[in-house]
């Protein structure tokens, strides 16, 4: 390093390691980032059935509270689980040798699940027992995190039952976040009335041409609660689709979402300020299920996303882990 370069490192707070060993160090001494933290994913995949029927109801009850979820003999799906782990780098450069997560996974999680009837594979799920629960999403993870716990430094938790449902255990394993994904189609134009058009071509580039565009929106809902201890859920499923496509997909979807929802007619329908809008509709609903509306996550476009954390409180540190069971 030249002293100019070790100037400018001092300045900026960034001294750096020698990108290669110097004269009279050996590469064995030289452990880049060891010491540091680090967060690591690992995904794993199974498949299980389950059926959701309690048995102090009666058939039309469970029916009712479940829908399709309690038709004898159950149905199933394909999960899909990410592991997040935190700790710092060894001398070999790892948080964990990968091959030992690998196995506990499979040890506590994998081959007890694997291509198995959920209700039958852990007394968590015994519900002849007061305390058994129903295998949902978020009761599965539970369940998960208990068995992984012990073994793991685990950071959270996500389980997909499907695309478009999942759920995010984080730091307390009795609550759960849980997630839809839906989409719309809308269009809309992005420009304030107040401002001419060159104005508004100015910020808004070609979003501001005066007959509008549109977009297949894909809008994520994630809500916050403890898990029942009978039902295994944070909040109705069902009812927490109906709020969504209520409040949202129906009065949005195959709309000029500037002069079709009264709200855009003076607020201007950028992504940010749409997943705004969405949030404001659901947060009071949602909350009188049980639940807290924790995130909307609404993507316009492959390329931009808008994400509102309808709790901020929790900025500070959940998000980052949420972001990194997503990025896995
Ligand atoms: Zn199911
Ligand atoms: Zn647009």
């Amino acid at each position: 390093m030249s002293q100019q370069n070790a100037a400018e490192s001092m300045a900026t707070g960034t001294l750096a390691m020698p990108a290669t060993p110097s004269a009279g160090v050996s590469a064995g001494t030289l452990h880049h980032g060891r010491g540091r933290g680090c967060v690591i994913t690992r995904r794993a995949l199974f498949s299980a059935s389950h059926l959701y029927r309690l048995p102090e109801l009666s058939d039309e009850e469970n029916s009712r509270r479940f829908g399709r979820c309690s038709l004898a003999p159950g149905h199933g799906h394909n999960y899909e689980l990410i592991v997040a782990m935190a700790g710092p780098l060894d001398a070999d450069g790892m948080v964990l040798n990968l091959s030992d997560v690998k196995h506990a996974i499979r040890r506590e999680v994998t081959d007890p699940l694997d291509f198995r009837f959920l209700n039958d594979c852990w007394p968590e799920f015994d519900l002849s027992r007061p305390e058994g629960r129903l295998p949902t999403t978020e009761a599965v993870l539970q369940a998960i995190w208990t068995r992984l716990a012990p073994h793991l430094p685990l950071v959270g938790l996500r389980l997909y039952e499907q695309p478009t449902l999942w759920a995010d255990v984080i730091g307390n394993p009795m609550e759960a976040f849980l997630s839809i994904r839906t989409h719309f189609a809308a269009a809309h134009r992005l420009a304030r009335e107040e401002l001419s058009l060159s104005e508004n071509e100015a910020i808004y580039g070609k979003c501001a041409r005066p007959h509008g565009h549109g977009h297949n929106y894909l809008l994520d809902v994630t809500v916050r609660g403890t898990i029942d201890p009978r039902t295994g859920m944070v909040c109705d499923l069902d009812q927490l689709q109906g709020l969504v496509n209520e409040l949202v997909v129906e009065p949005f979807d195959h709309t000029f979402l500037n002069k079709d929802v009264a709200h855009f007619a003076s607020c201007v329908p950028t992504a940010e300020n749409i997943a705004l809008h969405i949030a404001d509709l659901l947060s009071a609903p949602i909350a009188a299920t049980g639940a807290a509306l924790h995130k909307v996550r609404l993507q316009e476009s492959p390329n931009n996303a808008a994400e509102v954390f309808a709790e901020t409180p929790l900025l500070d540190t959940r998000p980052a882990v949420l972001e990194a069971l997503a990025g896995a």
